[in-house]
């Protein structure tokens, strides 16, 4: 039998790395995590409390430590390069003193370099750090980025040469991350298109994918857009996630969601995997959907919500309505008394897809809002919509 992959999340480690970071795995229902060991967004080099380590390590959690995004291994400036690492090596010291299994790590762009001299440079300065990692220590995951020229690893195959340049170190790996994939090309919303990307991964680099980053993307495939959003809210939808679970390069391979939200949105994400790992479809009434605009034939209210938002001095009534798509939309009261259709959440409704839908103004008619309440439930207005 095919191993199966655990599924997690990266995780806050505020109040600790085990404190924290296993207290919020345990609310997410994650299997595996992913942590911060440095702040993100900046260049300093926490040392880190051995207690929380050894409680980390101890712990038997399946972990991986993301660098933070200032790293740049493809630079020209000696001194991000410098930066750049001095943090990864310090990565993977933190790394392999928590018992992580992989640093992942941005491959960079060349900025102003030509991509041979950035071929070079991963030769000469980040090859000698694979070579410091010891037999039992954590491997250097790649992850590959969205984005535009410069990007040194944009699809799969751009993996190529940059994996050559490493001289093909064992020590080398691959996080797979499919909002930037998706972005970069790869169309991950179909079948026959994760099939193709995962294959094409599985030839290119066997053995090395070590990782994967589930994220829906809030932009359309080829976008160049890095914008990570919740299961079924963005443009991969919740399907193909399936298809990438049971692909032989995935099989035993953690998935790990980075996405937007708390623990609610990130217990429903992974939720979402785990039934889709059963060969389940989930029931995705619960999984809401952003986009730009809906296209409503028909509205049936069943409840509304009313919620006040003070400093704007906006009243914005939370619907739920029902027709075969759209589960719920946000409307908000227009000056004349009724509502116009502002920002819309639909769902997947038993597998059928709404990806991308126009809204135009729908009346759901007079709703009386009570003056002294944030909230409150209101019984079924009447309706109507065109
Ligand atoms: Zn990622």
């Amino acid at each position: 039998m095919t191993p199966l992959s655990p599924i997690g999340g990266h995780v806050s480690v505020t109040g600790g790395l085990a404190k924290g970071g296993l207290k919020y795995a345990a609310d997410i229902g994650a299997e595996m995590i992913q942590v911060f060991v440095t702040n993100p967004r900046g260049w300093a080099l926490a040392a880190g409390d051995p207690a929380q380590d050894a409680k980390l390590r101890d712990s038997g959690v399946l972990s991986f430590v993301h660098a933070p995004y200032l790293v740049n291994l493809g630079s020209p400036s000696p001194d991000t390069l410098d930066k750049s690492l001095a943090t990864v090596r310090h990565g993977l010291l933190r790394a392999h003193a928590i018992g992580a299994k992989g640093l992942v790590v941005h491959t960079g762009s060349a900025v102003s370099q030509s991509r041979d001299d950035a071929m070079r440079q991963l030769h000469e300065r980040l090859l000698p750090l694979l070579e410091e990692i010891p037999d039992d220590g954590p491997d250097l995951l790649l992850e590959s980025m969205a984005g535009q020229a410069g990007m040194l690893c944009r699809t799969v195959q751009d993996l190529e040469p940059y994996l050559a340049a490493l001289e093909w170190h064992p020590k080398a790996g691959v996080c797979f991350d499919t909002c930037h994939s998706f972005s970069a090309g790869h169309d991950l919303s179909t079948s026959e298109g994760v099939k193709e990307t995962l294959d094409a991964l599985q030839a290119i680099a066997p053995g090395r994918l070590k990782l994967i980053h589930a994220n829906d993307s809030k932009d359309e495939c080829g976008s160049s857009r890095d914008r990570h959003t919740n299961f079924g809210a963005g443009h991969i939808g919740v399907l193909p996630f399936m298809d990438m679970l049971r692909h032989p390069v995935a099989a035993g391979v953690p998935f790990c969601i980075e996405t937007p939200g708390g623990v609610e949105k990130h217990r429903a994400d992974i939720e979402v995997l785990k039934k889709l790992r059963e060969g389940e479809v989930p029931d995705l009434t619960t999984v809401t959907v952003e986009v730009d605009s809906v296209e409503i034939s028909s509205v049936e209210v069943e409840e509304t919500e009313v919620r006040r938002t003070p400093a704007r001095k906006t009243r914005v009534r939370k619907t739920k309505v029902r027709t075969t798509e759209i589960h719920s939309v946000e409307v908000r009261e227009t000056e004349a008394g009724g509502a116009e259709v502002r920002e819309t959440e639909t769902v997947e409704v038993s597998g059928a897809e709404v990806s991308s839908v126009e809204v135009h103004d729908v009346e759901i008619g007079a709703v009386e809002i009570p003056a002294s309440r944030p909230e409150a439930s209101i019984p079924q207005p009447s309706t109507s919509a065109r």
